[in-house]
């Protein structure tokens, strides 16, 4: 669906050269597969946040915030909407050790968080280094691992309305944060977060910490083109023993493999597409289905497509 002519008028004249048309997805997301975005801005500044919402004023176009693109899979036929990426100021963190806080920049990648975090003294955040994700990302996906989630760590989230230009700072017990997800929609833009974590007592504990961490995921995850798992695991089981069991180790659409080193990983080959990635999807769900009675949820978020 293309967006309303005089809304996408609107938006080009606010926002002027800052906008890009038909920017590739594939280009900004761990899948490196899909279709381009009809319109594409990326905020820096105070400002830019501020003309965003000028151009979203009363509008009803689609929209999409990316972050680093680690859970997302998007149609080979793109999105129709407006996709808004933060880089510049929102990339900054500071660190306030006397007050056990850190203040992230929505755009700031977890592993960056994580290693700044050890390196300044601080403990509690090193389970990040293995999610290659953004804090804007993570917020809204609750993202965890290693025993340790998101909200956990979140003190407060600073939210921008886009379609009204309201600034919210929501502390975390109001973010309805759950396995995996929150009540963050696609509307509201996660523009900074306050991080609470330890003064670290043994610094060299945290260093150590970091690189088994990082070792971990190199022995039992796959690198290349991936979104990391791509079910959520079902209550009291593994999305991956569940597809082991089902015998899918291996199993191939075109250009997208189940990762034979983790079948919760879809691994996605030069060349490939994102419909072959979502076939697969969908072949996986069945045969678990078939093989076990459970039906799988997608963790990772596919955009453009028919259903999503
Ligand atoms: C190799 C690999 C390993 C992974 N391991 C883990 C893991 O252990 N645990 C885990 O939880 N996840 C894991 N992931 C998935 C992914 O990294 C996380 O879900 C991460 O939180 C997504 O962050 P992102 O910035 O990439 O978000 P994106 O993929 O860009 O977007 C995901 C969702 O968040 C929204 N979003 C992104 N930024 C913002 C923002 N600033 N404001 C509002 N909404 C926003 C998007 O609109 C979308 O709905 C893994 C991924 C990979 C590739």
């Amino acid at each position: 669906m293309t967006p309303p002519e005089e809304e996408i008028a609107q938006i080009v004249q606010v926002l002027g050269t800052r906008l890009l048309r038909d920017e590739s997805l594939a280009n900004h997301t761990t899948y490196h597969v899909g279709g381009t975005a009809a319109l594409y801005v990326e905020l820096t500044s105070t400002e830019s946040l501020e003309l965003l919402a000028e151009a979203l004023v009363d509008t009803t176009i689609p929209l999409l915030v990316v972050g680093n693109g680690s859970n997302l899979l998007v149609a080979d036929s793109g999105f129709p909407g407006l996709v808004i990426h933060l880089s510049g100021i929102f990339g900054e963190l500071r660190l306030s050790l006397h007050e056990g806080r850190l203040d992230v920049g929505g755009a700031v990648a977890l592993p960056v968080i994580a290693r700044r975090a050890v390196a300044g003294g601080f403990a509690g955040l090193e389970w990040m280094v293995g999610i290659p994700g953004s804090m804007g990302g993570a917020i809204a996906m609750n993202a965890g691992g290693h025993g340790a989630s998101t909200e956990q760590n979140l003190h407060t989230a600073r939210v921008l309305e886009l379609r009204t230009g309201i600034q919210r700072e929501y502390r975390v017990d109001e973010l309805e944060c759950a396995y995996r997800s929150t009540r963050i929609t696609d509307d509201e833009l996660v523009i900074s977060a306050m991080l609470e974590a330890n003064e670290a007592r043994d610094r060299a504990h945290s260093r150590a910490l970091l690189d088994e961490i990082v070792s971990w995921r190199r022995a039992n995850q796959p690198g290349g083109r991936n979104c990391g798992s791509v079910f959520t695991n079902p209550v009291g089981d593994s999305a991956g023993r569940l597809i082991e069991a089902a015998g899918l180790k291996g199993y191939r659409v075109g250009g997208a493999e189940v990762s034979p080193k983790h079948a919760n990983f879809i691994q996605s080959e030069s060349g490939g597409t994102a419909a072959d990635v979502a076939a697969l999807i969908e072949i996986v769900r069945h045969r678990v289905f078939e093989s076990s009675g459970v039906v799988l949820e997608t963790e990772l978020r596919m955009v453009g497509f028919p259903d999503a």
